[in-house]
């Protein structure tokens, strides 16, 4: 009732988009003067590698200075009305009290999508994290009272999904759900959310094709395919994990390939030398591996990894070795759906028609890369393939400015840019007439 009670007070819808702004922007300072903290927070929770929760952070800090500057320097617009007389303002309100639920693979990242744009626009909210990755939500919640967000304005709740999450969902207090996470959760929770009809915002899971054309530069491509796949041990709803290789280079890609993640450094995120860390839990591992399990039964060739690393050193956390399928075709549960860890599967294709046609041939539509050097295919490329995020030439390239969402069952809405902050909008249209006139028409 905390958000509800706050936003009904106008406490803080009632300052000016400017104050709120102001407050955003000494929360991306203290998030900058914290980052090491919290990056070693979230190296905890997640088991990512110190080097990515610290990118994570300063995007955390660039997320919500964006917000600040974005929201801040908002205000009413005027219409052209087409009457005389009269004046047409468009005016943009806060939706009311938001709800945000979070994954465990980027916790305070993707808080951070929402928490922002949530916040400059006058909302109040409740955040909940994921109950396996809570604490940097915690301090940032500190931060955030540091920095000047009013009590009751920014709450958090931890708890399963099921019942706390749950709650939150099906709360008729609650005017939005923004929600990132597995598609079958985005679907329960956009029927719970149906009891009020609340607004719902959905960023889901991906299966994302990473596209080589014969004429890409080799090296450069193998780089960025690492990159789009072992970033935190390919639980990134965008990972490249779905590479479709034309036919001229499929071989010698696949070799290099192989050559560099036989030298992927796997270890506690903690230390300095590692590049790759463990799943997140024991239960997901499981789950994993019962996806390459099944991926052998239906057909496709295991060249590399399949298995926990067997090094002693490993023994108590919950790792799993990078890991490459050849001979893959499109009908593949491995190829189909999400497995969240560090499998890689290779399609081969001959002409841009079909890598076009199987690309587009997925339930999802989160994000797609794909490497040419030829300026007429990039178009039609670009356009041809559907789905919400389009890397050419380069791969997992996220930034405030652009809006990232799903086509398809990856989601509804976008975070990040102008449209992310629009979720959190109400728009009104004021009509004034400032000479009224009698129509004489009934009854007359
Ligand atoms: P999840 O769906 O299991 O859980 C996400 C959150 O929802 C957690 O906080 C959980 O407690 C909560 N939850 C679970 N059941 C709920 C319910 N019935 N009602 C309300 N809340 C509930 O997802 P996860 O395993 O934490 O995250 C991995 C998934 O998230 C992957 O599918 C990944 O692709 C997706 N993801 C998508 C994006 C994106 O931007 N599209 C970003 C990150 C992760």
């Amino acid at each position: 009732t905390a958000p509800r009670a706050i936003f009904s007070r106008d406490h803080w819808r009632a300052r000016s988009a400017a104050d709120r702004a102001s407050v955003l922007t000494r929360l991306a300072a203290l998030v900058r003067e914290h980052a090491d903290e919290l990056a070693r927070l979230e190296t905890l929770d997640t088991g990512k590698t110190l080097t990515e929760s610290g990118w994570d952070m300063s995007d955390v800090a660039d997320v919500l200075d964006y917000y600040a500057e974005l929201g801040g320097r908002e205000g009413d617009e005027s219409l052209v009305s087409p009457n005389p007389n009269s004046s047409s303002t468009l005016v943009r309100e806060p939706i009311g009290v938001c709800a945000l639920i979070c994954p465990w693979n980027y916790p305070l990242l993707q808080a951070s999508w929402k928490v922002a744009p949530a916040l400059v626009a006058g909302c109040t909210g409740v955040l909940k994290p994921s109950e396996l990755t809570p604490l940097t939500t915690l301090r940032f919640a500190e931060l955030a009272q540091e920095a000047g967000v009013p009590d009751g304005v920014l709450n958090i709740v931890l708890g399963p999904g099921p019942t706390v999450g749950a709650e939150l969902a099906e709360h008729p207090d609650v005017d939005l759900v923004s929600f990132t996470g597995g598609v079958s959760t985005g679907q329960t929770i956009m029927r719970a959310a149906s009891c009020n009809l609340k607004r719902v915002a959905l960023e889901l899971g991906g299966k994302n094709p990473h596209i080589i054309f014969d004429d890409a530069d080799l090296d450069l491509a193998v780089d960025h395919a690492l990159n789009g796949v072992f970033f935190h041990a390919g639980q990134v709803c965008s990972a490249g994990t779905r590479l479709m290789l034309q036919a001229g280079i499929c071989d010698a890609f696949t070799e290099r390939l192989m050559a560099r993640m036989e030298r992927i450094q796997i270890g506690s995120g903690l230390e300095e030398a590692t590049q790759m860390g463990p799943l997140i839990s024991a239960e997901h591992r499981d789950g994993v591996a019962a996806r390459v399990a099944a991926a052998q039964e239906e057909g496709a060739r295991l060249m590399m990894g399949g298995r926990p690393p067997e090094d002693e050193a490993l023994a108590r956390g919950f790792y799993y070795l990078p890991t490459l399928f050849t001979e893959c075709t499109a009908e593949m549960a491995v190829v189909r759906d999400e497995v969240f860890g560090p499998v890689i599967t290779i399609e081969r294709f001959s002409t841009e028609e079909e890598a076009l046609r199987l690309a587009n041939d997925t339930d999802y539509g989160l994000s797609a890369g794909f490497r040419t050097a030829d300026p007429d295919r990039i178009d039609r490329m670009s356009r041809g393939l559907r789905f919400g995020t389009v890397w050419v030439n380069d791969y997992n390239v996220y930034f405030a400015q652009a809006p990232w969402g799903g086509f398809k069952r990856s989601g509804i809405g976008r975070e990040l840019g102008a449209a992310g902050l629009e979720e959190y909008q109400e728009i009104k249209h004021v009509y004034q007439s400032h000479a009224p006139e009698s129509l004489g028409w009934f009854g007359s």
